[in-house]
């Protein structure tokens, strides 16, 4: 595991409250850190990053109990870093302009109607 993660970790169980873990990247499945590496792939399941190298397995058992709905981001294998998927600021930052358009559509929608 990544040695900050583990010191940010440890900080929180002691004093029980919420530690911000920056950047830090690593899978829930393998604990490898990938904070710094170039791999691409992996999916977010839930609340869980997992890595290109436990994302086979991972889709085999999504799709063994129909739980493909959990899947909140799928990196295309060739063109998106792990990283870059799996910090929360990514993701959350994709789901915010997702919902952006989506309400911004609705008032195009709403406006129109409005006019006619
Ligand atoms: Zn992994």
């Amino acid at each position: 595991m990544n040695k900050d993660l583990a010191a940010a970790w440890k900080k929180a169980e002691e004093s029980g409250e919420k530690i911000p873990i920056g950047n830090i990247v690593v899978c829930d499945q393998c604990d490898i850190d990938y904070t710094s590496r170039d791999d691409r792939g992996g999916i977010i399941l839930g609340s869980n990053a997992f890595c290109p190298s436990c994302t086979p397995k991972m889709l085999a058992d999504v799709a063994r109990h129909r739980e493909e709905h959990y899947i909140r981001a799928r990196c295309q294998r060739d063109r998106v870093l792990f990283r870059d998927v799996a910090r929360p600021p990514a993701w959350v930052f994709v789901m915010i302009a997702a919902v952006i358009g989506v309400v911004y559509i609705a008032l195009i929608l709403l406006i129109q109607m409005l006019l006619q």
